[in-house]
């Protein structure tokens, strides 16, 4: 398969696109008003593993409010501006990394000159970012109504056009849908038009559990193309859930690596200790180390042993005991109850 590969734009301290690592990013759902509450949680999803991150922009005082927050974090900043290209103006002024907007909702081709203007002033790439809920009118009566990838992919474009009429080609680009299908299509459709590169996210992808299996099909689809520069996984949730769904996505396709990785077996008929409960303990004991290894929770001797000699570390259940492996090597055999204990020893050991 060919993969897509785009041209290259700079976020903050990020090359985003190209070969460049995908990056994982999410949205405040704080007040940006509320300086001290939005670098609360930004510091908190840093820690996660957020690296950039976007709040809302509804007005001059929100505006006004990026400079302050942007002082006290340490991942680029974006602004998320609907309608208002006064708000553009002052994002840009208190130092956003990235602001998204798009160009043909700002009024008349005076405001989209002042704010291409000064982004390319300060060099920072703005995102367009289409949503099948706010489709134009007029596109939407070409397809009769209805939102269709190859409807968002012409409001793309033509916002994308209205940049490039001003020379302004720091661009990334966002075709978001409530569905797969029309998600995946659309920037199918577009990674053949542009060379851009893609934020790729599933919107309104619902709670935890349904947001998680969109989200893992929709990005996963297009990440295994090679389409998305960066991902934000949107759940009906804490942002932070998000971090851990995007990270296992990327992780799963060995597209980056952070952290320990904890592989279990499903359990069947063969299985002799209280794996599932081991399983969700090791998941806790590890979930903050910073340590890019990993571990194989395997129930029993028949695959467990194999599964586990793979890992850096490894439990293979026995009855009521547990074989540890070490780069392949059992290092010991512990009763049930000493298994965890066992593992995390030897984690610290690597
Ligand atoms: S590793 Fe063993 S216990 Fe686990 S599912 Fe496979 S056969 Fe069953």
């Amino acid at each position: 398969m060919n993969k897509y590969i785009s041209k290259v734009v700079k976020v903050g301290p990020y090359k985003l696109g190209g070969k460049n690592p995908v990056r994982v990013q999410s949205m405040c759902t704080t007040d940006t008003r509320d300086v001290s509450s939005t670098v609360k949680q930004i510091l908190a999803l840093e820690k996660a593993g957020c690296e950039i991150i976007r709040v809302a922009v509804p007005d001059m005082v929100a505006a006004k409010a990026l400079g302050k927050i942007k002082k006290q974090i340490h991942i680029p900043l974006v602004a998320d501006i609907h309608l208002n290209y006064e708000l553009a103006l002052e994002a840009a002024e208190q130092g956003v990394d990235k602001i998204r907007i798009n160009p043909g909702n700002i009024g008349t081709d005076e405001n989209v000159k002042k704010v291409v203007a000064v982004c390319k002033k300060k060099k920072i790439p703005i995102r367009i970012g289409i949503n099948g809920g706010s489709l134009e009118k007029d596109i939407l009566k070409k397809y009769k109504g209805k939102v269709t990838a190859a409807g968002m992919v012409e409001s793309a474009m033509r916002h994308i056009r209205i940049l490039e009429k001003h020379n302004f080609k720091n661009i990334l680009i966002s075709l978001k849908a409530s569905d797969i299908e029309r998600t995946v299509e659309a920037y199918r459709m577009l990674a053949k038009k542009v060379k851009y590169p893609l934020h790729i996210g599933v919107t309104e992808a619902g709670t935890i559990f349904r947001g998680t299996v969109m989200s893992s099909i929709g990005l996963g689809t297009l990440l295994y193309e090679g389409i998305g520069a960066t991902l934000r996984v949107s759940l009906t949730a804490d942002p932070l859930e998000e971090m851990k769904v995007a990270w296992e996505i990327l992780k799963s396709l060995k597209l980056r690596k952070r952290g320990v990785t904890v592989t279990s077996c499903p359990t069947c008929g063969r299985t002799q200790i209280d794996l599932i409960n081991l399983a969700e303990k090791v998941e806790e004991a590890v979930k903050f180390m910073d340590k890019d290894i990993h571990i194989a929770v395997m129930g029993c001797v028949v695959n467990g042993p194999g599964e586990a000699r793979e890992a850096d570390i490894g439990v293979a259940g026995g009855q009521g005991a547990g074989a540890i492996f070490r780069h392949g090597q059992v290092v010991k055999s512990v009763k049930e109850n000493e298994i965890l204990a066992a593992l995390l020893e030897e984690i610290e050991k690597l």
